[in-house]
């Protein structure tokens, strides 16, 4: 059987920790989990080029610290992560939090 998470915190330095059942411990940033997220609307988003032309901007969800509001587990191989900015629609399967993170 693959591992699965046994344990879920927000570590003090704002990451969040899982650990899991083979006793690996990862780090999460939330930043980067929510750059990662795999669904549709972000998957299209991130294979789009930039606009060379577009001026950088700084909207208001970006100006705060990206927390996660709620994480849900679906079926048993995934969880579903809803963050601070309002976006809950990505399915985060085991195998890819394994990939992302890092042990610590
Ligand atoms: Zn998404």
């Amino acid at each position: 059987m693959n591992p699965y998470p046994t344990a879920l915190e927000i570590a003090p330095d704002s990451r969040l920790a899982i650990t899991w059942s083979d006793g690996q411990r990862r780090l999460y940033t939330i930043r980067a989990l929510r750059a990662a997220c795999p669904c549709a609307t972000c998957r299209e988003k991130r294979s789009q080029p930039a606009d060379p032309f577009a001026l950088p901007t700084l909207k208001q969800v970006q100006t705060e610290p990206l927390r996660i509001a709620a994480m849900q587990p679906m079926g048993n191989y995934a969880y579903s992560i809803a963050f601070s900015d309002g976006h809950d629609t990505g399915i985060f399967a085991f195998d890819l939090l394994r990939q992302l993170g890092e042990e610590g």
